[in-house]
């Protein structure tokens, strides 16, 4: 892959080329919880609707949520080659095996759903979980996204993430053993982070066996124990222009191959406290092609 004239390898051109063809996400809300909401206060950033569109608890079963994402997908665009059913709210192997089934087996109703794309924390992934998702390789590329946010195990406390580095790399090696695509979410915009963070996170990330990243900026979301931070004043999120500096240089030591699911994150609508900067999304992904192109970098320049 001729990365210099790409700048970054990005996930829709991934898609184009695994399918051949435009394939779209239809994200799902499956009613699950978390363990690190039951068993305390969760994560730093999540407030109670755990990332999720919250559709679960309002009465929207699978089936229909299925439909009501293909629906919007055929609305907004004119050709589609099929979708990807993304489990996203909450810890999404956090179940009993046999409701993990009947969730995922839902995907099994619409011939037109060509991928299956569960999100879960490290410390959820049994080896029967990994042996369910496998069974669905044969029909469906799988996506498995895991959160590791940071490899700083000060930070993961100050997080509350509830697991470690060790827990993470543990379920990286027993997950490569299978066919996923493993997608590691990670966050920039904790404070006082700089280029030798991302440096670092890069090679690490660089040295295993994953094939995806989605990068989320740390912001403060409505109800969420940061927003006390914030409040406070013990938490300043990142300016823009350090935002787009720390992405660029990540993308300049990872490995070239790994496929970028998301330059940046956004809040669900009504939810964003601060930085208010990032509901710019759309400029803020022109700054960092901007910063990428004007200092010729690109992904993969310096990873080894
Ligand atoms: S693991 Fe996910 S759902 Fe659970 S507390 Fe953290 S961000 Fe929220």
């Amino acid at each position: 892959m001729e990365m210099k004239n790409k700048l970054y390898n990005d996930l829709s051109s991934y898609l184009k080329m695994l399918f051949g063809k435009k394939v779209y996400k239809i994200t799902i809300d499956s009613g699950l919880t978390c363990p690190n909401r039951i068993n305390g206060t969760g994560c730093i950033y999540c407030n109670d609707r755990g990332s999720g569109t919250g559709l679960y608890a309002i009465g929207v079963d699978i089936e229909s949520q299925i439909k009501k994402g293909m629906e919007g997908l055929k609305r907004k665009y004119k050709s589609i080659g099929g979708y990807i059913a993304y489990f996203q709210s909450y810890t999404n192997t956090f179940a009993p095996i046999e409701l993990l089934e009947k969730n995922w087996s839902v995907i099994k109703n619409f011939k037109e759903i060509v991928g299956l794309s569960v999100g879960t924390r490290p410390d959820c992934l049994s080896d029967e979980v990994l042996n369910l998702l496998n069974s669905y390789t044969k029909e469906y590329k799988v996506f498995l996204e895991l959160g590791l946010q940071t490899i700083d195990e000060d930070l993961l406390k100050w997080v509350n993430r509830g697991h470690g580095i060790a827990e993470f790399i543990d379920a990286v090696s027993r997950a490569s053993k299978y066919n996923f695509h493993i997608v590691v979410h990670i966050i920039i915009g904790f404070m006082g982070q700089d280029r030798e963070d991302m440096i670092k996170l890069a090679k690490f990330l660089s040295n295993l066996s994953v094939h995806g990243v989605k990068i989320h900026l740390l912001y403060v979301a409505k109800n969420s124990p940061l927003e006390k931070e914030y409040e406070k004043g013990l938490f300043m999120p990142l300016s823009r222009e350090k935002y787009v500096e720390l992405v660029s240089v990540f993308l300049e030591y990872l490995r070239e191959d790994i496929v970028i699911h998301r330059l940046t994150g956004d809040a669900h609508r009504g939810e964003l406290i601060a930085p208010k900067w990032s509901e710019d999304k759309a400029g803020v992904l022109k700054d960092i092609v901007d910063f990428m192109e004007k200092n010729e970098i690109y992904q993969g320049k310096r990873w080894n």
